[in-house]
């Protein structure tokens, strides 16, 4: 039961392969479109009738898919529509991020039913399974629909296709077997990645974008990661680390960095470095408000910093501007390697918005051959901090129904 992502291997398909990706063809068409008829069906699947009524009438059966009323008639009966019931199953969605273990029940279209927080500060190696299994026990006693997997997506390297944790350095966790000691607690279906892929795929899934199929997805918050999403799937890599931007080298004359090189580009445009960096500045602007703010509450908060570069304190504007910079170095590789033309910025850093977004443009442009960066747009996500959570529900919904 264990989720095994990979394609149907290019022998010839068995007759249970064939019904298995009819199903699948049938429910996604459903999904996608919403209030369509049997007869729609057919002409958009190639499918004969009967085969798709066979199917249409399993997927009822299995409380997937419901008859919604009737549509226009086209001379004689009003054909039956139907859509799927998007509570039909509830997803558990998992973020293991650090300092905190966020869980969701979320239903088929990525809507959130339930949540469970856990802070676990420092928290590491067997301590760390306990409280995924304390964080997944909880949100089962709020389940009131089936559960169709547990989706996990957490920092670190995972083997995707054995779901084997290989390392995740702030949980201490190396070569863990994560998806098998889950499964066999809990009997579902689980399916792990790295967060910053998982992101790539809940953009894809429930953002806002219309019509595509490919869109690279860069996580700028504590760490920092992107996710490649490839003709609708995500793309890992032949060792699972695609899209691993955040140890790029950007500086030369750098930081050391948590990975034991220098002047990556984790240490020049992390959530953290952007505080450090305005602490020490502030110190030199008593008469801004971040300064009184340092000064009564002994710390600047992301937020405060947000507000600040709102305000366009000019110091602020400038260390987000240096962001925008290096950032730039990096998806100049990623937009030449690549050509992917629709690139989210997500995570904590992407609330900087405009103050971050416009500058990177500029700086991109010379980066790379300009007929690729003209035609890359680059947005930030909409999906805030429950993007890892729908993303590692999204995993689920590929892996067990097909939805893409
Ligand atoms: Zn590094």
């Amino acid at each position: 039961m264990r989720c095994f992502i990979v394609a149907f291997p290019m022998k010839k398909a068995t007759r249970e392969h064939t019904k298995a990706h009819n199903r699948n063809l049938i429910l996604n068409e459903v999904y996608s479109r919403g209030e369509v008829s049997r007869a729609d069906l057919a002409r958009a699947t190639s499918l004969t009738r009967s085969t798709v009524s066979e199917i249409v009438t399993a997927l009822i059966e299995d409380a997937l898919i419901v008859e919604v009323g009737h549509g226009v008639s086209a001379g004689g009966k009003p054909p039956i529509l139907l859509n799927v019931d998007n509570e039909a199953r509830h997803v558990i969605g998992i973020d293991l991020a650090s300092g905190e273990f966020r869980g969701a029940l979320i239903n088929l279209r990525g809507e959130i039913r339930h949540r469970v927080n856990i802070p676990v500060g420092r928290l590491s190696g067997e301590r760390a399974l306990f409280m995924v299994y304390e964080l997944i026990d909880e949100l089962l006693k709020l389940a009131d629909r089936p559960i169709l997997g547990i989706g996990i997506g957490t920092p670190g390297l995972m083997d995707v296709k054995q779901g084997v944790v290989i390392t995740a350095v702030n949980l201490d966790w190396q070569n863990l077997p994560l998806a098998e000691l889950l499964q066999d607690r809990y009997n579902l279906p689980v399916c792990i990645a790295n967060d910053s892929q998982v992101s790539a795929l809940a953009e894809y899934s429930f953002g806002e974008h219309d019509q595509i199929s490919n869109l690279v997805l860069v996580k700028v918050g504590r760490g920092v990661g992107s996710g490649i999403v490839h003709n609708k799937e995500l793309y890992y890599g032949d060792g699972f680390g695609a899209g691993e931007i955040g140890h790029v080298k950007v500086d030369e004359d750098g930081d050391l960095c948590g990975c034991g090189n220098y002047g990556c580009l984790e240490t020049k445009i992390s959530s953290r470095v952007i505080r450090n960096r305005v602490i020490q500045i502030v110190k030199d602007h008593k008469d801004s408000k971040l300064y009184s703010i340092w000064e009564s509450a002994g710390e600047i908060t992301t937020a405060d910093i947000l507000q600040a570069c709102l305000n366009r304190e000019a110091y602020v504007v400038e260390i987000i501007d240096d962001v925008s910079k290096d950032l730039a170095k990096a998806l100049s590789f990623l937009v030449s390697i690549l050509n992917i033309q629709r690139i989210v910025i997500a995570g904590s850093v992407s609330e900087f918005g405009d103050a971050l977004i416009m500058p990177l443009r500029e700086y991109l442009q010379p980066c790379a051959l300009s007929i690729l960066t003209e035609n890359t747009e680059i947005v930030t996500s909409s999906l805030g901090e429950k993007i890892v959570m729908l993303g590692a529900a999204a995993l689920i919904l590929q892996n067990e129904l097909g939805i893409k």
